[in-house]
């Protein structure tokens, strides 16, 4: 490797570096469906940052290129290969709980607190004074840089899917994105949702007037609710003991002749289903135990007997582990049952790794007493770069060089940018050690966070296009 000190070259940048990032969070850009128009497809925030960050390649001596407001990117060097780099310049809302403006950029105790100070526009600009120190230092590179910036990352990936449509180029051949953490995350999981469908009329001795419970399909549901009326001797009296036993809580309501029970659990996020407790599962088990009849019972009896603590999907025989990509993971996320209704839900959300499929998930749920199963229209698949990979390999070496941290390869349930190429990786900017404060109210990049990136990213861009 090099003997450039890349860190010290950080070090003489740091004000002009701070400066940039400073001048992109001032910039609210969150997307804004209500201002949009042709020439401002996420509203105006977005293209005011794109502009902004163009503006500077621009004063760097960069040529770039804006693809109509959706991204745009700038190039260096010369060579066959290209090296793709990909960010973004749109944030999410700001939200409430901000102890300072949450765009204007503000130091404390040696953090950076603003909107997107982490994801993304921080650890872009560390990326930009990466590529930008080996353009000063004139060293000798045989690739191309491209370097790409969205500006619908946070919502629908709109921004990217123009951009290959209508920059005219090929994709780059490789590349990584400065929007996630170290040391890399090269394997992605897939991610579909099925929904298991029934009907609703029921006229059993026990009658299942409705039964809701979950937000969003990638979130475990907390609690659920069911209004039932009918034959349901004792019924607080077995909801007591059926909390007690399960470690849950759960209250009755009566409400003219008939009752709402509620059983509340834990939320979690949808791709670790297992730290969560599932309300709505435990509500159908619960009520399982009583004469419901038809879709009812079958509602019930799927979503408290086959789905209940089901988080790997065995009791379906969708289960499936890859060696390197992990298990498949399967979170039942929204519940959605009126008996007045002839399309009744359970969504189920699969993170899937390399090895299954959609399809043959779908199979399995069809053997089960549901009138139809259907799948969602987003459906993203499984992505893995192999840890032999040259691109890995040497992201993960610059990365213990500099940190002295081992380097080990990552696979998550999420989405990054690091899947638009075949060999496409995420590369930091968060450490081990950094505080998560990504969509959150108060986030922050330290700054010490900051300007290590920026030395690991001058250090892999040089050593992946040298
Ligand atoms: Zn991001």
């Amino acid at each position: 490797m090099t003997t450039v000190d890349f860190k010290a070259e950080v070090e003489k940048r740091k004000d002009a570096l701070l400066a940039d990032l400073f001048s992109l969070l001032e910039i609210n850009s969150e997307r804004d469906d209500s201002q949009a128009d042709s020439a401002h497809p996420f509203g105006p925030g977005p293209v005011k940052a794109l502009h902004k960050f163009l503006e500077i390649a621009d004063r760097d001596g960069y040529p770039t290129k804006n693809v109509d407001n959706y991204a745009g990117h700038f190039e260096f060097g010369e060579g066959d290969e290209v090296l793709g780099i990909f960010a973004h310049m749109d944030v999410v809302p700001a939200g409430n709980g901000w102890e300072t403006d949450p765009y204007t950029p503000t130091i404390k105790d040696g953090r950076l607190y603003a909107r997107g100070a982490s994801d993304d526009k921080g650890p872009t600009t560390a990326c930009y004074y990466g590529l930008k120190i080996i353009k000063e230092l004139g060293l000798p590179t045989s690739k191309k840089v491209r370097f790409i910036v969205g500006t619908d990352e946070e919502s629908g990936w709109g921004d990217m899917d123009y951009y290959f449509e209508h920059v005219g180029l090929a994709k780059p051949n490789f590349g990584f994105s400065p929007d996630a953490e170290f040391p890399i995350i090269n394997g992605e999981k897939g991610n579909i949702t099925e929904y298991l469908h029934f009907s609703g009329e029921n006229t059993g001795a026990a009658r299942l007037h409705s039964f809701t419970g979950g937000l969003r399909e990638n979130m475990v549901p907390e609690s659920a609710t069911a209004v039932v009326s009918g034959d349901l001797t004792d019924l607080q009296g077995k909801l007591d003991a059926f909390v007690a036993e399960h470690k849950l809580r759960g209250e009755i309501q009566e409400k003219a002749g008939q009752y709402e029970v509620t059983i509340i659990g834990k939320s979690a996020h949808g791709a670790m289903p297992a730290s969560g407790v599932n309300g709505a599962t435990y509500l159908a088990l619960f009520l399982s135990q009583f004469d419901f009849v038809g879709p009812a019972q079958d509602y019930l009896e799927v979503a408290g007997k086959i789905l209940l603590n089901d988080h790997e999907g065995k009791a379906l025989s969708v289960d499936y582990v890859d060696e390197k990509m992990g298990a498949l993971s399967m979170n039942a996320g929204v519940f959605r049952f009126d008996e007045k209704s002839s399309d009744n839900t359970i969504a189920l959300n699969f993170r899937y790794p390399k090895g299954t499929s959609p399809e043959k998930i779908k199979e399995a749920l069809e053997t089960l007493p549901v009138g139809k199963v259907t799948l969602s229209e987003h459906d993203q698949t499984p992505h893995y770069v192999p840890l032999e990979d040259p691109l890995v390999q040497t992201l993960l070496a610059v990365y213990e060089k500099q940190t002295g941290l081992k380097g080990h390869e990552q696979v998550i349930g999420g989405g990054t940018f690091g899947r638009l190429l075949e060999r496409g990786v995420a590369y930091g900017a968060m450490f081990p050690d950094s505080i998560d404060t990504m969509h959150q109210a108060n986030e922050f990049i330290a700054l010490d966070d900051l300007f290590r990136a920026a030395a690991i990213y001058a250090e892999a861009i040089y050593e992946l296009i040298k």
